[in-house]
C-alpha cells in the first residue's frame, strides 16, 4: 500500500470523500487520488517521495512555478508582522494599484479570498447596478460555486436554467439562462428577445473548466456588442486567464474589454486571493461607497496580498510571456506528434500558457458537446499511464493544463517521451 492510499483511506474518516475539494478525488479518472507532501518549481512531490513533473500548477496560480523563492521570502517577511487585522494595509493599496495598472479597463478593484467570491460579487453588483435579475452563461463554463452560477441549461436553447446541484432554489436558477459557448447566433437571439432584462453576461474568455476551449473569432465582440446595446453588464471571468493568457489576460490578448472583470488564482500567487473590478461607475456601487453588500474578514490579507504582489511584480519581466507561450507550443506540438505516430485520433487547443489534450477526431474543439464527444476514457489511460511515468496532468478530461516558468524544456521533452510510451499502450 502507497503512503497516498493510507493516507486517503484515514482522510475518508472525517473529510467527505477524503478531500476538500471535489475534483481532487480522481472521480473521473477512477484510482486514489495522489497526497502532495511538497513542490518547488515544474514538480510536485507525493508522500511516498515520487516525484511528478506538474501540468496542474495548483490548477493555475503557480504561473512561477512552486515555492519560487522571492514569493516564498516575502510571504515570511510579511507574516512576521501579523497575519491579519481585520484594518486596513498599505500593501492592499499596492496590489489594487498594480492590478489597475496592468489591466484595461480597471479603475477600481475589491480583493476577495476566492475565485468563488469573486464572481459571485460580481454578479450580485451587475444586478444591483442595473436593477435587473436574469444573468446569461455559458454551457460547460465554470464560475465557482454559487447559487446563481451553478445552473446548467434547460432542455432547449432559450429556456430556464435548472439547478446544477441540490440546495440551489430553483426560483433563483431560473433567473441563469445558458447558452452554447462559442454560438453568436444563440446570443444575437437571446438578446434581441430578452435583452433589455438581462443584468449580465458572465463567460470565462478561454474556457478552462471543460478542458480548453478558446473564442472563436467574433464570440467575445458579440458579447460586447449586445451588452452595449441593452446596458448589460459584461462580466469577463478572468479568475483563470487572468495574468496567464498574457499579463492582461484573455482581455488584453483578444482585444475585448469587460465592465467588470474577475480575477483570482495567479492573483495571489497561491494564496487564497481573489478579487473583481472594473469601471468606477459600477464599482461605486459597492458597498460603503454604495448599497451593494459585499464584505470579508480575511479580504485584502496582508500575507496572501504579499504573495500577489510578488508574483505580478515578477510576471511582468520582459519577454516573460513569449517564453511561457513558446514551451507552451513545445508540448502540445510534441504529444501531438506522440498521438499521431501511433495513430490515435487526438487534438490539442491552448491559449497563452494553457492548453488541452483531447481525445477527439475533430480538429478543433470549440464547445461542450464536442468535449463530451471525445473518447473519455482513453483520456483516463492516458492520465494513469502519464502519472506512472511521472506527469502530473489533471485528473479529469474536463481541465486545462498549465505551463509555468520553471517547466525547462528537458522537462518538455521528458513529458513527449513519456507521452509517446503512454500513447503506444493505450
Ligand atoms: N472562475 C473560474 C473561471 C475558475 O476557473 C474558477 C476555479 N477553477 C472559479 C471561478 C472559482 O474559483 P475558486 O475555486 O477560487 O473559488
Amino acid at each position: 500500500m502507497s503512503r497516498s492510499d493510507s493516507l486517503f483511506s484515514s482522510a475518508q474518516r472525517h473529510i467527505p470523500g477524503g478531500v476538500n475539494s471535489p475534483v481532487r478525488a480522481f472521480k473521473a479518472v477512477g484510482g486514489t487520488p495522489v497526497f502532495f507532501e511538497k513542490a518547488a518549481g515544474a514538480y510536485a512531490y507525493d508522500a511516498d517521495g515520487k516525484r511528478y513533473i506538474d501540468y496542474v500548477q495548483s490548477w493555475g496560480p503557480m504561473v512561477l512555478g512552486h515555492a519560487h523563492p522571492a514569493v516564498i521570502s516575502a510571504v515570511i517577511e510579511k507574516a512576521q508582522d501579523g497575519l491579519s487585522f481585520g484594518a486596513p494595509t498599505e500593501i492592499e493599496t499596492t496590489l489594487a494599484d498594480k492590478v489597475c495598472e496592468i489591466f484595461p479597463g480597471m479603475d477600481m478593484v475589491r480583493m476577495v479570498s476566492s475565485g468563488t467570491e469573486a464572481t459571485m460579487s460580481a454578479i450580485r453588483l451587475a444586478r444591483g447596478y442595473t436593477g435587473r435579475d436574469k444573468i446569461v452563461k455559458f454551457e460547460g463554463c465554470y464560475h465557482g460555486h454559487s447559487d446563481s452560477l451553478l445552473v446548467k441549461a434547460g432542455s432547449g436553447a432559450l429556456t430556464l436554467g435548472v439547478p446544477n446541484s441540490p440546495g440551489v432554489p430553483a426560483d433563483l436558477a431560473k433567473y441563469t439562462l445558458t447558452l452554447e459557448y462559442n454560438n453568436i447566433d444563440a446570443v444575437r437571439t437571446l438578446f434581441a428577445e430578452q435583452g433589455n432584462s438581462i443584468a449580465a453576461i458572465i463567460v470565462e474568455p478561454v474556457a478552462g473548466n471543460m478542458n480548453c476551449i478558446p473564442p472563436i473569432p467574433g464570440f467575445l465582440e458579440c458579447l460586447r456588442e449586445v451588452c452595449d446595446e441593452t446596458g448589460a453588464v459584461l462580466i469577463i471571468d478572468e479568475v483563470m486567464t487572468g495574468f496567464r493568457v498574457s499579463l492582461t489576460g484573455a482581455q488584453g490578448h483578444y482585444g475585448v474589454q469587460a465592465d467588470l472583470t474577475c480575477l483570482g488564482k495567479v492573483i495571489g500567487g497561491g494564496m487564497p486571493v481573489g478579487a473583481f473590478g472594473g469601471k468606477r461607475e459600477i464599482m461605486e456601487h459597492i458597498a460603503p461607497l454604495g448599497p451593494v453588500y459585499q464584505a470579508g474578514t480575511l479580504s485584502g490579507n496582508p500575507v496572501a496580498m504579499a504573495a500577489g504582489l510578488k508574483t505580478l511584480e515578477l510576471i511582468a519581466a520582459e519577454g516573460f510571456y513569449d517564453e511561457l507561450n513558446r514551451k507552451t507550443q513545445r508540448l502540445v506540438a510534441g504529444v501531438q506528434a506522440a498521438a499521431d505516430k501511433h495513430g490515435i485520433p487526438f487534438t490539442t487547443n491552448s491559449a497563452g500558457s494553457m492548453f488541452g489534450f483531447f481525445f477527439n477526431e475533430a480538429d478543433k474543439v470549440t464547445n461542450y458537446q464536442q468535449v463530451m464527444s471525445g473518447d473519455n476514457d482513453r483520456f483516463n489511460r492516458f492520465f494513469h499511464a502519464m502519472l506512472e511515468e511521472g506527469v502530473y496532468l489533471a485528473p479529469a478530461c474536463f481541465e486545462a493544463g498549465f505551463m509555468s516558468q520553471a517547466h525547462t524544456n528537458e522537462d518538455i521533452d521528458a513529458t513527449i517521451a513519456a507521452a509517446d510510451r503512454a500513447m503506444e499502450r493505450i
